[in-house]
């Protein structure tokens, strides 16, 4: 696709993004994107930065695979709303010694659109610094799920196996090969069909884990004014990590949910090839409190941007 841009180095860049991208870049060029929403749903929005040296490290991936991760983070919090993306805008922040390697970094944009069956609809370029990505998605649902619809009684469910971000991140800091592990970091999956097969089952609360299981429990069960309980022992590892590491590592974009139905786990597992697990209980009215039978988890475990 052509774009009827003017010239100028910026727009050049742009046009090369937009070709590299091809038809996953959808009705760009004008001032702002256009889509029309399905009647009836509502639009879900979320934005998510990505910044150097806090989000990413690029000794430790790819372009690509930083252009990949910053746009599937953003993903997975449609993910945890149930909710079907439409869009993204994504806008780049380039520091000069990453100029030579936008396309690759398109590239990992492309894969992580593909991955999540959108599109691109917009974005922006600018000179900066340090690289940084900031990714707006769009998405819709008939009824998005929310943190707060937790009710006492309801079981708690994971997808997916845990605490191989952590581990693989773990690793590679102490200068060790993340060997198996480190795809699970590389090349996360936002469980966006997942998420939407969960709230049809009949979900009533959900949260991706991108600061960590318990601490991601603490945030839905503050939401929801409940408390909950999980066992250690039934969270599914990666093969290769320890369950303190697990209910700490965060990254993980799997999805924590609960719900006041029993949901058939062989039918999940069926449709989407990764357990199901049920891991505890909402117990009753509360402050949001997480309690974990078995282990021990700090008072603050999880990842917190601003803590000192
Ligand atoms: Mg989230």
């Amino acid at each position: 696709m052509t774009i009827p841009l003017g010239p100028g180095a910026e727009f050049d860049l742009i046009r090369s993004l937009v070709e590299r991208w091809g038809p996953r870049a959808r009705g760009i060029g004008d001032d702002a994107a256009v889509f029309r929403p399905t009647r009836g749903d509502s639009i879900v929005a979320s934005v998510d930065a990505s910044v150097e040296g806090r989000h990413f490290d690029s000794a430790w991936l790819s372009p690509r695979e930083i252009g990949y991760r910053a746009v599937t983070a953003a993903l997975s919090d449609l993910a945890a709303m149930g909710a079907r993306p439409r869009g993204i805008l994504v806008a780049i922040a380039l520091s000069e010694n990453w100029q030579h390697k936008l396309l690759n970094i398109a590239n990992g944009i492309g894969d992580a659109v593909d991955a999540a069956q959108t599109v691109i609809l917009g974005g922006n370029l600018s000179a900066a610094r340090e690289l940084s990505f900031t990714t707006t998605v769009f998405g819709e649902a008939f009824e998005p799920l929310r943190r707060s619809g937790a009710m006492p009684g309801d079981r708690v469910y994971v997808p997916g196996r845990l605490g191989g971000v952590g581990e693989a991140l773990r690793r590679l800091k102490a200068g060790e090969s993340a060997a198996h592990l480190r795809e699970r970091f590389a090349k996360p999956t936002a469980r966006l069909e997942e998420g939407r097969w969960l709230a049809g089952a009949g979900v009533n609360a959900a949260i991706d884990i991108s600061d960590g299981l318990v601490a991601d429990l603490r945030h839905l069960a503050a939401a929801s004014a409940v408390d909950i309980e999980i066992s250690a022992d039934r969270i599914v590892l990666m093969p290769g990590t320890d369950i303190e590491g697990a209910l700490v590592s965060g990254e993980e974009y799997e999805l924590a949910v609960t719900s006041p139905k029993t949901i058939d786990l062989r039918a999940f597992e069926t449709a989407f090839g990764i357990p199901l697990t049920e891991i505890g209980r909402v117990i009753a009215r509360g402050t949001g409190n997480v309690g974990v039978i078995g282990a021990r988890v700090a008072a603050r475990a999880g990842h917190d941007h601003f803590s000192r």
